[in-house]
C-alpha cells in the first residue's frame, strides 16, 4: 500500500489523519517496549497527530535500518514501517487515501474520460465555478486541422465553461487561467484572446472560439 503523503513534523500546526496513526500503530509495533499499549490508552486526536515524541521513535526506527534519520515519512521509511503494520493499521491507511479521493470533481464524462495529470487542476476549477464543457472529443481539431490534446484518449486536455461569453474579462475565468499558467502539469491554457503555453509565457491568442471557455492542455 503506497504512502499518500509524506509525513513528518510540520510547526505550528501539526499533521493529523488516520494515515499518522496507522504509522504510528507500525512503529509502536516495530520499537515495542509498551509502545503500542501507550498509543492504545490516548484519544483519537492524539492517536492520529504527528508531535514531537513521534519524530524520536521514527528517528530511532530509522537509526535501527541503517537509513537516514530524518525523522520523516517518504516511501523508504514508509515501506520499513509497513512492514510492522497489523491489520487495523493498513485499515486505517486505506480509509485515509479514500478520504482524500473524493476531494478531486469528477469529470461528467469520468475520470477516465481526462488524463490523471489533469484532475488536480480540473477540480480547481470546477471549485471555482466554472462548468465542464468536456474532456475527451476524438473529433476536436486545432486550428491548423490536427488532433487536438481533446481527441487523445485519455484526453490530455480539458475545457471550462462560463456565461456570458465576455472572454477574458471574465473575472473568475481569469483567475482560473492565471492559476493554471505555470503550473507543473500544464502545457498551454487559451482564454478569450489570450493564451499561455510553458514555452512562450503569455501572449495574443487571434483563432477565437474561447470567449466562453478556459481550455486547458496537459503535458504529453
Ligand atoms: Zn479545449
Amino acid at each position: 500500500m503506497a504512502l499518500t503523503r509524506t509525513l513528518k513534523l510540520t510547526l505550528p500546526k501539526l499533521m493529523v489523519g488516520k494515515d499518522v496513526e496507522a504509522h504510528k500503530r507500525g512503529v509502536a509495533r516495530a520499537l515495542g517496549s509498551g509502545r503500542l499499549t501507550t498509543l492504545m490508552s490516548k484519544a483519537p486526536i492524539v492517536r492520529r497527530t504527528f508531535g514531537v515524541f513521534f519524530v524520536t521513535d521514527v528517528k530511532r526506527l530509522q537509526e535501527l535500518a541503517g537509513i537516514s534519520q530524518s525523522g520523516v515519512i517518504g516511501p523508504v521509511t514508509h515501506d520499513l514501517i509497513y512492514d510492522h503494520m497489523d491489520d487495523l493499521a493498513v485499515r486505517l491507511l486505506k480509509e485515509y487515501a479514500a478520504s482524500v479521493r473524493p476531494r478531486l470533481v469528477e469529470p461528467n464524462q469520468g475520470f477516465n474520460s481526462l488524463h490523471s495529470s489533469l484532475w488536480e487542476a480540473y477540480t480547481i476549477g470546477r471549485r471555482m465555478g466554472l462548468s465542464d464543457l468536456g474532456t475527451y472529443n476524438p473529433a476536436s481539431r486545432l486550428p491548423s486541422g490536427a488532433p487536438s490534446d481533446h481527441a487523445v484518449n485519455p484526453a490530455m486536455a480539458f475545457d471550462l465553461g462560463f456565461s456570458p461569453g465576455t472572454g477574458w474579462n471574465n473575472i473568475t475565468a481569469r483567475a482560473f487561467a492565471e492559476k493554471m499558467a505555470g503550473r507543473a502539469e500544464t502545457e498551454y491554457v487559451i482564454l478569450g484572446d489570450r493564451i499561455w503555453s510553458r514555452d512562450r509565457g503569455w501572449r495574443r491568442y487571434s483563432y477565437g472560439g474561447h470567449e466562453g471557455h478556459v481550455h486547458c492542455s496537459g503535458i504529453r
